[in-house]
């Protein structure tokens, strides 16, 4: 049996504490014993403030270290920020105070070491920190994502690779998705959490990840040693069939969802949470792909008075499809893989993926087309 267990909660309950610790006592107290080194791994996307609902909260982050060290654990707090410095996330996101007066080092990846997570990728640099550590503690956000549909926790752990080899993964998967789902689910096979937590007390629904989505309360921590039955529940939860969401198909195709999952705990039944619409990134013959895909893929795309031009999307773009223009930075769109990797990490909110005129057109007519 593969139990996953769902708990409401708010981030200032006093009972918080307890249901963390519940938590990971069912789920990794085997696997943390006196003196284990144990990475603790949030969303540390960006510079956010709690209350945007990006980054997984610094409540839950606290309350997990407290747990390492009650069980004699040696705690780091790390990950790979897209973007920014990860003080400034610390100062930003709440976590220095949230962590202050407690024996737990903080620090971003920065030393990788290669690995082999199987094929088509095979070597791979991942963080050393959470290759070379006796446990990892997922402890992911629910968010929406314009790419991947909903970054939830087989998708927290591509934050082990580290910094500007993220884009360039993007780049090598290119516009197959189900491509990239399958690397992020191999990665996540490779990092083997003990535990992954998801903080669904504050989501992100929308345009997420970043900071074109919406915070919206839902108040339900959720927790599994299996990260990807913790994805197919949420997906329930939520209203949809998993087979939606990209890192589940590769995860079933792959055979590492389990078959027993077991949901223990608050039952929870959330209407109405805003996904972003997925269009396919390549359709039609192969030779017109290309033309296929600029004119009726979704695209990043400017909201009207948001963009600074601060040019961090033009640097983390992994097919250099971004210039910096006037008044707004400008898109190559023949260039562009559409990983909205740029929407993910704008720090001022300022991109959307948006339809294009006759993509709108065309998918309105296949819904007409579907219904019949
Ligand atoms: S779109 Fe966002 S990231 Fe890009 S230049 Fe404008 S404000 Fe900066
Ligand atoms: S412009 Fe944005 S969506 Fe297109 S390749 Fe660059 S980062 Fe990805």
């Amino acid at each position: 049996m593969t139990p996953v267990y769902i708990r409401k909660a708010g981030y200032s309950d006093p009972g918080l504490r307890e249901i963390l610790f519940d938590m990971l006592d069912a789920c990794a107290g085997a696997a943390v014993g006196r003196g284990a080194r144990v990475l603790v791994k949030p969303n540390l996307l960006m510079p956010a403030k709690p209350e945007q609902g990006i980054l997984t909260h610094p409540s839950v982050v606290r309350f997990t270290v407290e747990w390492v060290l009650e069980k004699g654990g040696r705690p780091l707090v790390a990950d790979s920020p897209a973007i920014g410095a990860f003080e400034k996330i610390l100062k930003q996101g709440g976590y220095t105070e949230a962590l202050s007066g407690l024996n737990a080092p903080r620090r971003p990846f920065r030393e990788s070491i290669h690995v082999d997570i199987g094929k088509p990728f095979h070597r791979i640099e991942l963080a050393r920190d959470a290759m070379e550590t006796d446990a990892v503690i997922n402890l992911a956000k629910l968010k929406s994502h314009t790419h991947m549909l909903m970054t939830l926790g087989v998708k927290n752990t591509f934050g082990c690779v580290v910094a500007l080899k993220k884009p360039e993964w993007h780049l090598r998967s290119g516009v197959d998705r189900d491509l990239f789902a399958r690397l992020l689910v191999q990665i996540h096979q490779a990092v083997a959490p003990s535990v992954t937590i998801i903080d669904g007390v504050l989501a992100l629904q929308g345009q997420g990840p970043g900071k074109s989505g919406d915070p919206r309360h839902l108040g339900i921590l959720i927790g599994s040693a299996s990260a990807p039955a913790t994805d197919a529940t949420i997906c329930h939860m939520l209203g949809f069939l998993p087979d939606r969401l990209p890192t589940h198909r590769a995860a079933e195709a792959l055979g590492v969802v389990p078959t027993d999952i077991a949901v223990q705990g608050d039952p929870v039944c959330i209407t109405g949470f805003d996904l972003p619409t997925l269009s396919r990134l390549t359709f039609g013959p192969k030779p017109l792909q290309g033309i296929v895909r600029k004119h009726l893929t979704q695209r990043p795309m400017i909201i009207a008075g948001r963009c600074v031009r601060c040019g961090e999307c033009v640097s983390y773009c992994p097919a250099d499809a971004v210039t910096i223009g006037d008044p707004t930075v400008v898109f190559d769109y023949d260039r562009c893989i559409r990983c909205y990797c740029c929407v993910e990490i704008c720090p001022h909110g300022a991109l959307h993926a948006a339809d294009t005129r006759p993509g709108r057109i065309l998918r309105r007519l296949s819904q007409v087309l579907s219904r019949r």
